[in-house]
Formats: structure tokens, sequence, C-alpha cells
């Protein structure tokens, strides 16, 4: 089955699988160019998705002169009727995803055809999510190889405060100039690649999730994923020497990624643990009077860690477990839902929610503990062809240049213990930071998994 996955983009473009799983995989981004001078071709892609004729353009204050104007221009002197908005600065000096932007970009949306979304993370989800609550289709020119957003069906947006993924719809089409892709920033370079390195882990806690909790899990979104990252972390050195060639690699690797999530239906292939780690920090961050940092920078920093948390437990040993004490001593639901609450203020009740979610009753509970202890040594073989050595990450996000530890984050150790004991709920989904606590051996762990993933080093 494997060797029969389409695993190219190309390959992969409005294609419909059908799978043993139940799913119907199917992919909505139909048209997708990725190659030098491709802006020369945006009129004869936009002709050929056949859209209608008016259309607004969605750029922010880099992307706008960049490459936005000339996107306008060209559509306009094509005859298309065009409207181009500015998303305004946040924090930070950057725009950000929140729902009021949304609102904002829906309303110049309205009464359009389509839009197009010119630049990347936060454009590109503003965009994506606006024109989906419009009922219109959406292209989108990426700016930079920063994140694996592109071509997924999800947009993560600030809502009252939470992170929040969002299902929507894919972009229709793609025009990927990689002479601007190439010349993004280094950090942006560097994001991109701690994000697409997070896939291993990712995949891991989406086998976990389905193998503990019966969530939904296909074979098909995995390797597509996987695939893209192998190509990735063999060209970690040249993407980090800014190589054309390889940060094509990179960026179409994060198409994938993107694509993968749209196949599975739901981020999980894409993001587990390391993303509610990063997540985390985000939520904090107004908290604490700080800007977000970058995603994909956070990301790669905290696949070290959790990559580290996955070594540490798979070294234990089942017999230490006190399997029986572990239901009677876990903190109930209201002892949990009453820290989120004292932890996360104005956000407790959205927090709270999602521990009540992922709170397994007394039974299910056991079963999920009688499963791990009678299935340990299969448990870790079910993951060991996707599992790394937080070493090995390590490895490959030194080479190619990007952030390894909390300081090059502009974080401290207080925001990764917290996040170690606590990002668990900000989500329900379930990943290796539940299997650890469940297990009642997170704080035991803690220590080594900070020395292991030399984050603080
Ligand atoms: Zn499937
Ligand atoms: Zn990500």
């Amino acid at each position: 089955m494997t060797n029969s996955i389409p695993k190219t983009l190309k390959s992969l473009l409005g294609v419909s699988i059908p799978c043993p799983c139940g799913t119907a995989h199917t992919v909505d981004l139909r048209h997708a160019l990725v190659e030098r001078s491709a802006l020369a071709l945006l009129v004869p892609v936009v002709r050929s998705c056949d859209l209608g004729k008016r259309v607004t353009v969605v750029v922010d204050r880099v992307t706008h002169p960049l490459c936005g104007e000339r996107v306008a221009q060209d559509l306009k002197a094509a005859g298309w009727d065009v409207l181009l908005f500015e998303v305004r600065d946040g924090e930070g000096g950057r725009p950000h995803a929140t729902e009021q932007n949304v609102e904002f970009v829906r309303a110049a949306l309205l009464g359009r055809d389509f839009a197009i979304a010119v630049g990347a993370g936060t454009i590109n989800d503003l965009v994506k999510l606006a024109s989906f609550h419009c009922g219109i289709p959406y292209l989108v020119v990426p700016t930079a190889p920063s994140m694996n957003g592109y071509a997924s069906g999800i947009a993560a947006i600030l809502s009252r405060g939470v992170k929040r993924t969002v299902t929507c719809h894919q972009p229709i089409g793609m025009v990927a100039d990689l002479d601007i892709i190439t010349a993004a920033p280094r950090h942006l370079i560097c994001a991109g690649l701690g994000d697409l390195e997070s896939k291993p882990t990712a995949t891991a806690d989406y086998r976990l999730s389905a193998r503990l909790r019966g969530e939904a899990y296909c074979a098909v979104p995995e390797q597509v994923v996987l695939d893209a990252e192998r190509r990735v972390a063999d060209a970690a050195v040249e993407i980090g020497q800014g190589d054309p060639q390889a940060i094509a690699v990179l960026f179409e690797a994060l198409v994938l990624s993107g694509i993968s999530m749209k196949l599975a239906g739901s981020s999980s292939p894409a993001s587990g643990g390391e993303h509610l780690l990063s997540h985390f920090w985000d939520m904090r961050a107004p908290m604490e009077g700080r800007v977000e940092g970058w995603h994909g920078a956070q990301v790669g920093v905290a696949t070290l860690v959790t990559a580290a948390l996955f070594e540490e437990l798979s070294l234990l040993d089942p017999e230490s477990i006190d399997f029986e004490a572990l239901q009677s001593t876990r903190p109930n639901l209201a002892a949990q839902r009453d820290g989120a609450l004292s932890r996360w203020a104005e956000h407790g009740k959205e927090v709270a929610g999602e521990v009540e979610a992922k709170y397994l009753n007394d039974e299910a509970q056991s079963t999920l503990l009688r499963e791990v202890r009678d299935t340990w040594p299969q448990l870790w073989q079910s993951l060991s062809d996707v599992l790394r050595p937080s070493a090995t990450i390590h490895g490959i996000l030194r080479s190619a240049g990007a952030p390894t530890t909390m300081a090059q984050l502009g974080l401290e150790r207080s925001h990764l213990v917290e996040a170690l004991r606590h990002a668990r709920e900000i989500r329900r989904r379930f990943t290796v930071l539940d299997l650890a606590f469940d297990l009642g051996v997170a704080s035991l762990l803690e220590p080594r998994v900070l020395s292991r993933s030399a984050v603080l080093d």
C-alpha cells in the first residue's frame, strides 16, 4: 500500500484516493506552480481556475511591495477587477492571525468572486478562513518557506486568547515563485525547517493517539509527510547555506506536509506534543507582555524536547511503574479543571473545556493503562521507524543554523518547565505529554528530558 501512495506534489494535485481506512482522501489544490519566475505565469494560472472577474488581493506591509503590488497590477492589466487589501501590523511589527483580522479580511472579500493571499503563515491563514466564511475560493502566492500551512485545509487562529485550528478549505491554486521564496529572510527559512523536523515526533504522537485512544489514523497522510521530511533532513546543510535547490526541497516538503493534513482531515500527522509546547508559549505571550515568537523556530526547539521525552519514556522499565496505584492517585477531573482555571486566568474556561474533553472516565483510563502495561514492547516497536534521537534532530537543526535552544527563542527555563507540565491541557489531542502524565512519570523524567534535549545549554 505505502508504495502506491502518491508522494510528489504534482501527483497529489486534485486527487481522490480510495482507502481502506474509510476516509475519502481528497486534495482540492488543483493548480500548483513551484518554480523560478513563477509569478510571470500567475495570470494564466488564475485564468485556468476560471473563478470570475472580481478579486481581492490580500497583502501585508512587507509582501505588498515585495510582490503584492505586482500581482494586483498583472491581474488588473489582464482585465480583472482588483481590490488590494493590506492587513495591518500588530504587536512586534507584524500582522497576527486573530479573529479580528479575519473579520477585517472578510469585509474586504464581500461581493468578490475569489481571493489571493500574498504572504506566509498569517496572511494565508487569514485569507483561508475569511474566504471560507464568504464561500469563495482562494489562491496563494507564498513568500517564504516558513511553515506548512499553505496547502492545509485548516487555519490556526487566535480565538479569545487560545490558539485554535479551524477546519476550512485548501487554496485552489498556488503560484510559488522560487526567486521570492529563496530570498526570504534566513530566520523564516530556519522556521520552516524547524516545523518540518517535528513531523517524525508528530507522527509518533499520531500513532500513539490511535493506539491508546482510538483516534482516527491512516498511513496515507503519514507517508506523504515522512517521505518529504527525509528529503529535507538530507538537505539541511544546503538549506542553511541558502542553496536555491535545497530551499525548493524544503518548500515543497512544507506544502506536502499541509496536504498530508488535508488527507488526514486533521492536523494530527503534522502537529503533536511539540506543537502544544509552541502553542503554550504563544498563549502565554500576551499574559507575560511578550510578543509571540516564530512558530517554526519554536516548534524545532520543542521537537528536541518531545523527542527526548519519547526516548526517556522508552528507556523506562515498565515493571517500575505501579499501574495499580496510578488509577487511584491520578488527579480527578475537578482537580485538573481547577488547575487549568487558576493557571489560565481569562482563558481558564477554554482550557478547562479541553481538559474535560481529554479526561477519560475510570474505566476507559484503566483500559488505556492496561494496554500500555501489557503491550509495552509492541508499543515502542510500533514507533521505532519514526522516532529519532533528540541528538540527531539537534544535528539537523544545527547544521542549517536553525535555533536549538530556549535562549535563541528568547525564552527561559521556566517557560520550558511550565510547558512540559501544562501544555497538555491546552488541547484535547493525546500526545507523548499525556503518556508521561498518565504513567505518573512526568516529574521523574523532567530533569532527564531537560538535559537530554540540550535546549537549556
Ligand atoms: Zn486512509
Ligand atoms: Zn507547525
